[in-house]
C-alpha cells in the first residue's frame, strides 16, 4: 500500500471496457483495480460507454468496501464533456490528485494513401486532442488546490497526471500512421506541459505499453495472426498483460516516483529494443 495513494482521489477515463464479459478487461479498469489495490478508495471512473463503468466498480469494491465510486460518461474528445467530467469530479471530491488519461483507440491497418481523412481525425480527436482537453482542465483544477501532504510521505504531491501513450509513441509502425502520430503527440504534450508545471508541484508522465492483451488489441481487425506475431516478435514471447501497464502507472502517480516527471515509461516486454 502507497499512503500517498490512500489518501487521494483517481480518475481514470477508459475505465469501462464494453468489451469485457467477452475478451477480458481493457487497461483503464486494470489500472482502477491497480489504485485499488494500493490503497486508494476515492475513484471517478470515466468512459465514453458507461456499462462497464459499474463492473469496474463492483470489481473496486471488492478490493475496497468503502471505496467511493463515481461513474461518469464523458467524451474525452469533447471540450464541454471533459470540463463538465472535471467539475463533476471536483464537486463529488473536492480535489483531483491521480489523473490517469487512458482513452484512446486503434485503427485497422491501411496504407496512409487510403486511409480516410475522417479517419485521421477521429483517431486524433480521441488520442491526442483527448488528452490535451484533460490536461487544460485538469491542470487547472490541481493549481487550485492545495498540495496532498501524508505524514511519513517524503514530498507532499499537488498533482500527478499518467497518460496512456504507446510504443507507437517511440517507433514507426507500418500501417496506423494516424495511430502512431497521435500517439508521438501524446509524448510530446506529456514533456512539454511537465516542463512547464514542475514547478507547481504537478508531475506529467506516460506509460508506453507495448502489444497489451485487450479487447482494443484483439478487436482491432489486425487478427489472430497479428496478435501471435507480436508475441513472436516480442523479446520476452508474450503479450504484455493489463495489469503489468497499471502497475506502471501507480508507480508513476505515487510516493515512490515523487522526483520523476516528463518521462515516458514503456511496459512492452522489450518490445522497443527492435
Ligand atoms: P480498450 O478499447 O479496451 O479501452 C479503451 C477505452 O476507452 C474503452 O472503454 C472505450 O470505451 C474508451 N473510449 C474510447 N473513446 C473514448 C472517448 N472519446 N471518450 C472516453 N472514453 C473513450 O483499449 P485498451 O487496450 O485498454 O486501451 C487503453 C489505452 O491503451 C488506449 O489509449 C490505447 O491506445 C493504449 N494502448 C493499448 C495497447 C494495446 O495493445 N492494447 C498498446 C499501447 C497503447
Amino acid at each position: 500500500m502507497d499512503p500517498i495513494i490512500a489518501a487521494g482521489v483517481a480518475l481514470v477515463t477508459g475505465s469501462g471496457s464494453v468489451l469485457l464479459a467477452k475478451d477480458g478487461a481493457g487497461i483503464g479498469q486494470e489500472i482502477a483495480l491497480g489504485f485499488a489495490r494500493n490503497g486508494c478508495r476515492k475513484f471517478f471512473l470515466a468512459d465514453i460507454v458507461t456499462p462497464g463503468l459499474e463492473t469496474t466498480k463492483s470489481l473496486i469494491e471488492q478490493i475496497q468496501p468503502e471505496a467511493k465510486v463515481v461513474t461518469h460518461k464523458a467524451d474525452v474528445s469533447n471540450d464541454s464533456s471533459v470540463q463538465e467530467m472535471i467539475d463533476t469530479c471536483i464537486k463529488e471530491f473536492g480535489r483531483l490528485d491521480f489523473a490517469c488519461n487512458n482513452a484512446g483507440i486503434a485503427m485497422g491497418n491501411t496504407l496512409s494513401v487510403d486511409v480516410p481523412v475522417a479517419t485521421f481525425d477521429r483517431v486524433h480527436n480521441v488520442n491526442l486532442k483527448g488528452i490535451f482537453l484533460c490536461h487544460k482542465y485538469e491542470i487547472a483544477a490541481m493549481l487550485k488546490q492545495e498540495p496532498l501532504a501524508v505524514p511519513g510521505v517524503r514530498k507532499a504531491s499537488r498533482g500527478s497526471i499518467v497518460n496512456t501513450a504507446s510504443m507507437a509513441s517511440h517507433s514507426a509502425v507500418s500501417l496506423i500512421a494516424p495511430y502512431t502520430s497521435s500517439k508521438h503527440g501524446v509524448l510530446t504534450i506529456t514533456r512539454e506541459d511537465a516542463r512547464q508545471f514542475g514547478k507547481d508541484g504537478i508531475r506529467i508522465n506516460c506509460v508506453s505499453p507495448g502489444y497489451v492483451d485487450t479487447p482494443l488489441l484483439r478487436g482491432s481487425g489486425h487478427g489472430g495472426e497479428y496478435v501471435r506475431a507480436a508475441e513472436e516478435g516480442s523479446p520476452m514471447k508474450r503479450l504484455v498483460d493489463p495489469a503489468e501497464v497499471a502497475d506502471g502507472v501507480v508507480f508513476l502517480s505515487g510516493s515512490a516516483a515523487s522526483a520523476i516527471t516528463g518521462v515516458s515509461l514503456p511496459v512492452d516486454g522489450g518490445a522497443l529494443l527492435y
